[in-house]
């Protein structure tokens, strides 16, 4: 396979982005970078100072000097907040929801972008994220979308929590991937949307190897076009 590619994928949270996006980079040997991660990590930061979210000023001064990293690991990428290993707190649920939240806000949006556009500079990478098609690359060699009913995501979510001994009610999980998904759909910068030439993938009863399959496929296809 050609090496260099800007590999795309968006949609919505649960849709199977990051672990296909995960493994499809470790076949190719590409970085993978998880833009939803950065959000986190910038809500993190904003929670750590007290930010109030409406508060513009405070949170350019913020962005200014706001330093994330993720670096490689064999066991999956650490993020890095100010120099700081933040890679297990920004899961935690109030940082989901705050994710969500500050994402929707310009300045913070342009700054991640600007990151985002400088990581992915030199090709042979994977993102993923809600704007990558759209906005952060939208010439990426390959764009692929993914969707998956919202039962079936909740399960993935619910299912990865007890895995680190969580105890959490389905449907309160739901209901949160419901309210993330339209914020992130409604929202008037850069909203959540399948750029139009991105190819849609439903991964409503894919295995996690089908998935990376079905991405590999399609870009071997057009390799060989
Ligand atoms: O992908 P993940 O669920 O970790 O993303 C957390 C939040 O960050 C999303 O709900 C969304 O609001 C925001 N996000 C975004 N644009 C991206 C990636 C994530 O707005 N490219």
């Amino acid at each position: 396979m050609k090496k260099g590619y800007v590999i795309a994928i968006d949609g919505p949270a649960a849709s199977g982005k990051s672990t296909t996006a995960r493994m499809l980079a470790r076949k190719l040997k590409y970085i993978y970078i998880d833009t939803g991660a950065m959000y986190r990590a910038c809500a993190l930061c904003a929670l750590q100072r007290k930010i109030d979210l409406e508060d513009e000023n405070s949170l350019e001064k913020m962005l200014q000097d706001i330093k994330i990293e993720i670096k490689y690991a064999e066991q999956g990428n650490r993020i890095y907040l100010n120099g700081d290993d933040v890679t297990a707190r920004i899961r935690e649920a109030d940082i989901t929801r705050l994710s969500s939240r500050i994402a929707v806000i310009g300045i913070v949006r342009e700054k991640m972008v600007e990151l985002q556009r400088k990581m992915g500079a030199q090709g042979g990478v994977i993102m993923d994220g809600r704007d990558i098609g759209t906005v952060v690359f939208p010439d990426a060699d390959f764009k692929f979308f993914m969707t998956a009913g919202v039962k079936v995501r909740a399960r993935r979510r619910w299912e990865e929590a007890v895995a680190k001994g969580e105890e959490l009610n389905i449907k309160d999980v739901e209901k949160e991937l419901i309210w993330r998904d339209q914020n992130d759909t409604n929202r008037e910068h850069s909203p959540l949307r399948k750029a139009d030439d991105a190819m849609e993938i439903d991964t409503t009863s894919l295995s996690v190897e089908e998935q990376v399959e079905c991405l590999l496929n399609q870009i071997r296809e057009r390799e060989n076009a």
